[in-house]
């Protein structure tokens, strides 16, 4: 594509060609595009610093390359690697500017697929072990330099030795998503959750007091308990214990944190299984 030089003009600069390929990629004829201005590609979603960034160099007679994303005559989204580059006179003047772009759509895709693969666990979609810890890290940091309450509770489920012994590997896999998706439907978009080892799931709790915390736990216990899961044609009984811990100044780091959450956990289990614990 290429636009007449005309950036300061309200709406400018202006598309004089585009070529063949630039047609079928956006879906417009050329007539349709002569003397219209770029903008026109931009949708809700195109990030306008992006745009900014774009104009700015030009301004400064500057080429620049970015990824942009935009927007078919259709309204379907293409992403692109574009530099655009001024074009000069004989003697210096920048006449127009040259756009040219590789669509990088499926490649951006996969991009997001693989960010997604990275941090959670496909059975559950709980957040993997190490992506929980580092975003845990991340909150923990906060609520020490702000001074913010922080709870973490630790779920396990009780006797699910029992439930792939007696049910089969499969029915077990199931039980793990309807669990994960029982704890979601309870949980705050703002709490984490993370699948910490096969049946064991940690969620953290940003700005929330222990009391708050412990509340909450006993609404998970309630609702994983709440119905049979149906896994396959059969209905199995889950129960769940729970061990709760406030961040307190004497937990010299997150792991500290987890470490008390766990042994509430375990006295939770010992104490008879399906019930919460506090910890110390
Ligand atoms: P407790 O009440 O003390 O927690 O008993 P439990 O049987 O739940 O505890 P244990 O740690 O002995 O057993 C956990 C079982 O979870 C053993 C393992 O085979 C199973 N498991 C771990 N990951 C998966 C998984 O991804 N799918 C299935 N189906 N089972 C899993
Ligand atoms: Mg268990
Ligand atoms: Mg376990």
């Amino acid at each position: 594509m290429l636009t007449d030089a005309r950036l300061h003009e309200p709406g400018g600069p202006f598309i004089e060609y585009v070529n063949s390929a630039f047609e079928l990629h956006m879906g417009y004829l050329a007539t349709e595009l002569i003397g219209q201005s770029p903008l026109l590609f931009n949708g809700v979603e195109t990030d306008i610093s992006v745009y900014k960034k774009i104009r700015a160099n030009l301004k400064k007679g500057k080429a620049i390359r970015t990824e942009i994303l935009h927007y078919t005559k259709d309204n379907q989204t293409r992403w692109l690697d574009m530099s655009v580059t001024p074009l000069r006179t004989d003697s210096g003047e920048i006449s127009h500017f040259a756009f040219v772009a590789r669509d990088i759509t499926r490649h951006k895709n996969i991009e997001r697929q693989l960010t997604t693969l990275a941090l959670f666990d496909s059975l559950t979609g709980a957040l993997n072990r190490p992506a929980f810890h580092q975003q845990a890290e991340k909150e923990y940091a906060r609520s020490k330099r702000y001074s913010r309450p922080l709870s973490v509770i630790m779920l396990d489920i009780d006797h699910f030795k029992q439930v792939n012994d007696r049910y089969g590997h499969p029915a077990g896999d199931q039980v793990l998503q309807i669990f994960a998706e029982a704890c979601q439907e309870v949980i705050r978009s703002t709490d984490l959750m993370g699948r910490i080892g096969g049946e064991e799931f940690a969620i953290l709790l940003p700005d929330t007091p222990s009391k708050s915390a412990l509340y909450l736990a006993e609404r998970l216990r309630l609702r994983i308990n709440k119905y049979p899961y149906l896994a396959g044609d059969m209905l199995i009984e889950v129960t769940a214990s729970l061990g709760v811990a406030e961040l307190q100044s004497s937990d010299a780091d997150f792991k500290a944190l987890l470490q008390r959450a766990d042994e509430a956990l375990y006295a939770a289990k010992h104490g008879g299984r399906n019930r919460v614990k506090l910890a110390a």
